[in-house]
């Protein structure tokens, strides 16, 4: 029995836990393919051109979106972010897992053109453990801090949008939850190709 191709997106506030959790899955698997993304923002230190990021400034980006590259884009706290569709695209048609961590107006620009995806929203326990987060991981101003923790209020009424919802209070515990959802996703019928 074969079966098609699952796009799984995750996403949520910044802060939440989405790389946290994106790591934590892809640890020892092989069996999803994981988009990189293009951005301009500047690579952090550690951080590899084609491995982390596919990192260019905003012109090239722009022209890319011009040529309508990207399966989707959006301004994420003053930088721009894009999934390349090719990628996207050419290994679902091969029947391969394909996982997104993208932000939140990214995934619902690609719940509109790929309403078939499996839509993981990452849930923070409470808005002090987002700023707890924020603040610990020691990467953004507190002027960033503020912005972020005030979208997360706006970007919480998205949740409805979404196939599923992980509250990462624990890493491990919302690790499991979002393996679940994978096994479960691949045993459904639509997602076979019957013969
Ligand atoms: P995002 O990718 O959503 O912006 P990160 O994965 O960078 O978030 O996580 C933000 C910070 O929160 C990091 O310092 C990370 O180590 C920490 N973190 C992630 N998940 C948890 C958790 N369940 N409990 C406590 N801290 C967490
Ligand atoms: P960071 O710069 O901290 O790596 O990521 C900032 C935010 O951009 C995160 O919320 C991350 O999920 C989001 N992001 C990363 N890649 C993409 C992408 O291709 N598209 C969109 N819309 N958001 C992205």
């Amino acid at each position: 029995m074969t079966r098609k191709g699952i796009l799984f997106v995750i996403s949520g506030p910044s802060g939440v836990g989405k790389g946290t959790v994106r790591e934590a899955l892809l640890k020892g698997r092989d069996d999803i393919q994981v988009s990189i993304s293009a951005s301009t923002r500047p690579p952090r230190s550690g951080e590899i051109d084609g491995v982390d990021y596919f990192f260019m400034d905003r012109d090239t980006f722009l022209k890319k979106v011009e040529e309508d590259q990207f399966l989707e884009w959006a301004t994420v706290y003053s930088n721009l972010y894009g999934t390349p569709r090719d990628f996207v695209v050419n290994n679902l048609n091969n029947g391969c897992d394909v996982l997104l961590e993208i932000d939140i107006q990214g995934a619902m620009q690609v719940k509109q053109k790929m309403p078939e995806g499996v839509f993981i929203f990452i849930s923070p326990p409470s808005i002090e453990a987002l700023a707890q987060r924020l603040c610990g991981r020691g990467k953004d101003s507190q002027e960033s801090i503020e912005e972020r923790l005030a979208a997360c209020e706006q970007e919480m009424q998205q949740m409805s949008q979404y196939d599923y919802v992980v509250v990462n209070d624990q890493v491990e515990k919302a690790l499991e939850k979002v393996e679940a959802i994978i096994i479960a996703e691949r045993c459904r019928i639509h997602n076979l190709k019957l013969r």
